[in-house]
């Protein structure tokens, strides 16, 4: 099953389930816009190389369209669909005024100079000028991408518009109107979701034990977090290995280690290295999938013995795995919910933006753990009505806001 496929399977079951409205269900299962550009780059060695990139918007019903942008090798247009379908999800699910929206690049920006990620991502910018705007597409850092991106699409953007555009994307430098708080806000929701699910669950955070897979900006904030909360992190992981201490990790000092080794924990000595299956399944209450997609499959699901999954991730567990895991008792508090502190933080950055005044980051941090806590309510209301999973009931409740902004705003 492809990952967009994944996406309409589950939309299909929540359509059903609340019985969605056909023309409503219609608008929904296919994207708006779908761009793809290729675009040529002076490589460091004096060769020219053609870039692939794409731009997916999935919906602007609700606001502007947002979402992230992905480099990485085997990024291509049905995963861009997925993630732009997953963003309409999620910010009607956060209650924010946008749509959904996503972009990337075909390429490996691990084997990229500084020059060439800047060249390439000014001509990403430059190729897709006519889809972004400050009310009309806003995008922000996803995996292989972070505040330096941010800041040459938004140089880029206003050298090309002749007018400074802070607005026209999230998950900027502080200095260049990024928000407080911003950098680690999707960590942060991770631990607001692990512990209101916590409270439902009845499960004491004070004697929880935590695993976390990827460390980068959603898991390593996320194991922070988590550990500043009281909630013991005894695995960590990334690409090049994984981690695990009994005694707990120390969080700031494998951050520590990362920063200075080269952005991996390969040689991290503050755990026993343990295989990323192995660390998938640990006996912990609390297991956040923070990496990439696709990493729950069937087989893993069968071997899973936390009470409690975190989506930190976008689609870390394959629409396969949900039955297994539902039928085992173990709840999941879905991607569109658990990461959802990102882009709530990337809207305040936006409203700070275009107002020219900027919060403190208590007041962003107050303002993200309200909103956060209140989705939450919200999925796990619509769960308990529809007697469904936290996943589906997530569905569901972005369907009755895009339901209502749909009819309000009327079609030809
Ligand atoms: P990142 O590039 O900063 O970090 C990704 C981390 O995952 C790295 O530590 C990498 O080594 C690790 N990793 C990759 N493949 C792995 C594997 N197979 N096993 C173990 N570790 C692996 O990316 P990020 O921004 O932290 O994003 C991670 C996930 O969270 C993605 O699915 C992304 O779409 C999602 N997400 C990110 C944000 C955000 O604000 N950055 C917001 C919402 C969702």
């Amino acid at each position: 099953m492809s990952m967009y496929e994944a996406v309409l399977a589950r939309f299909n079951v929540a359509a059903k389930l609340y019985n969605l409205p056909e023309d409503i269900a219609a608008m929904l299962v296919v994207p708006q816009k779908q761009v793809k550009a290729t675009f040529p780059v002076m490589m460091d060695n004096g060769k020219v190389q053609v870039f692939e990139g794409y731009r997916i918007v999935h919906s602007t019903y609700l606001g502007p369209s947002k979402g992230g942008i992905r480099y990485a090798p085997d990024v291509n247009d049905d995963e861009v669909k997925a993630l732009a379908a997953w963003m309409t999800y999620k910010c009607a699910v956060a209650g924010l005024p946008y749509g959904g929206a996503k972009g990337g690049i075909t390429c490996d920006p691990r084997k990229m100079s500084v020059g060439e990620l800047e060249r390439m991502t000014r001509a990403y910018t430059n190729a897709m000028a006519e889809v972004f705007g400050p009310t009309k597409d806003i995008p922000a850092p996803d995996m292989g991408t972070g505040k330096r991106e941010m800041a040459w699409i938004m140089d880029e953007f206003s050298k090309i518009k002749r007018e400074y555009l802070p607005g026209v994307v999230t998950g900027k430098p502080i200095t260049l109107g990024g928000s407080r708080g911003r950098e680690a806000a999707t960590g942060r929701g991770v631990m607001i979701h692990t512990i209101e699910a916590m409270k439902k669950l009845g499960i004491d955070r004070k004697k929880a034990t935590a695993a976390v897979q990827g460390f980068g900006n959603v898991g390593m904030n996320a194991a922070q977090l988590l550990h500043t909360r009281a909630i013991k992190v005894v695995a960590i992981s990334d690409y090049t290995g994984a981690f695990y201490n009994e005694k707990g990790i120390d969080v700031d000092k494998a951050i520590q280690y990362v920063k200075k080794n080269n952005n991996v924990l390969q040689g991290f000595t503050g755990g026993e290295p343990i295989s990323n299956e192995e660390l998938l399944t640990l006996d912990v209450d609390v297991l956040v999938p923070a990496a990439t997609q696709n990493q729950i499959n069937e087989e893993i699901a069968h071997k899973i013995k936390a009470k409690l999954i975190v989506e930190g991730a976008n689609g870390p567990t394959e629409y396969q795995a949900d039955h297994i895991l539902n039928e085992m008792g173990v709840t999941v508090v879905p991607d569109i919910l658990a990461n959802s502190g990102g882009v709530t933080v990337s809207y305040f950055e936006w409203v700070q933006n275009q107002m020219g005044h900027y919060w403190k980051e208590e007041e962003v941090n107050a303002k993200h753990d309200f909103a956060m806590e209140t989705a939450f309510e919200q999925v796990w209301f619509n769960s308990k009505q529809y007697k469904t999973s936290l996943r589906i009931g997530a569905y569901i409740t972005a369907f009755k806001k895009l339901e209502k902004a749909i009819r309000y705003r009327g079609q030809y």
